[in-house]
């Protein structure tokens, strides 16, 4: 696969403060990056050195097509907190970024107007965008980062100011650009992310801590365990009683970490069994994504 972006050790300084120290990594075309992190860990400061809109201190950036002379072209930003001009339609916007991205007027008009049909404000682009809705903005911010067809797509918390079902229907929005662009977003969520990911990069503290399919992810903080839910708390002591592993209880629940030796299903299921443990539940669990979020981020 085509690399479209490879960026090595990009360091930004504020005074002694690192927002972002030495971050590498590249991005192969066709897929979907999330740049994920807590408040603070450097996201806006990497998307903004890739748009160039903030000069890194070191590190460098390297485009695919480096013969372009302007990097407008090549890439479409969607900032976090996108300036729109109340008084101008969705239309006259979106045709205003076509061109300011190198499209002539005529296309400009006919690419605008196709844009926005395809971010599902086509019924209303003639409107002032000062009557717009939070998640009607929100689309035409991606309106105007796709218009000119960009070989890579940055968006800055693009679902972050979205009701649950407007973040579900930009996220759908995002897999369909992904079969004709290349797609770096930031979010603080990881269930957002869990929707669409090639790969995972995960900034703590300026710093690029984790890289790798969200399945890695998830697999290197599993932390599988089995889950034991009693009938009473005297059963639950009953049953820690009977065994020697190391377990965690709360009320009338235990939780076992499979990687102790001989904990497995089987051997749970056979002493509850025998010992006619009345239980409500036993299964097997793994972190959950906002667990995995917690532990990366705080470690
Ligand atoms: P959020 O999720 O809150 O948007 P983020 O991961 O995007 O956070 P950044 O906005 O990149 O984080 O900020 C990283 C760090 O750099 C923060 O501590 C921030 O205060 C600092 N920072 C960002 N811009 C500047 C600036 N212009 N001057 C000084 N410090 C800055």
């Amino acid at each position: 696969m085509n690399t479209v972006l490879d960026v090595q050790k990009l360091t930004k300084k504020y005074g002694d403060y690192l927002a972002t120290d030495k971050v590498t990594f590249n991005i192969a075309e066709h897929t979907s990056t999330a740049l994920i992190g807590p408040n603070g860990a450097g996201k806006t400061t990497t998307l903004s050195m890739l748009a160039g809109l903030v000069t890194p201190t070191n590190g460098s950036i390297q485009f695919q097509d480096h013969s372009v002379k302007d990097i407008r072209s090549l890439i479409g930003f969607l900032p976090q907190y996108p300036k729109f001009f109340h008084w101008l339609s969705a239309l006259e916007y979106t045709e205003m970024a076509a061109r300011l991205n190198g499209l002539e007027t005529k296309n400009a008009v006919m690419e605008a107007k196709k844009t926005l049909e395809f971010v599902g404000i086509g019924n209303v682009m003639k409107k002032k965008i000062g009557t717009f809705s939070g998640g009607m903005k929100q689309r035409l911010g991606l309106a105007q980062a796709i218009v000119h067809q960009p070989k890579l797509l940055l968006l800055d918390e693009p679902v972050s100011a979205l009701d649950p079902v407007g973040r579900r229907q930009v996220m759908e929005l995002l897999k369909e650009l992904q079969q004709k662009t290349t797609i770096l977003y930031s979010t603080h969520i990881l269930n957002d992310a869990e929707q669409m990911t090639d790969q995972l990069l995960f900034l703590r503290n300026g710093k690029l801590v984790e890289n790798g399919s969200l399945d890695e992810v998830r697999n290197r903080y599993a932390n599988p365990r089995i889950v034991i839910e009693f009938e009473s708390i005297e059963e639950r002591k009953r049953f820690e009683s009977l065994i020697t592993w190391e377990v965690t209880s709360k009320d009338l629940s235990i939780s076992l970490a499979v990687d102790q030796p001989n904990v497995s299903m089987h051997q749970v299921l056979t002493i509850l069994q025998s010992n006619n443990c009345s239980v409500r539940k036993v299964e097997h669990q793994t972190a959950s994504l906002e667990e995995i979020f917690m532990k990366v981020a705080v470690i």
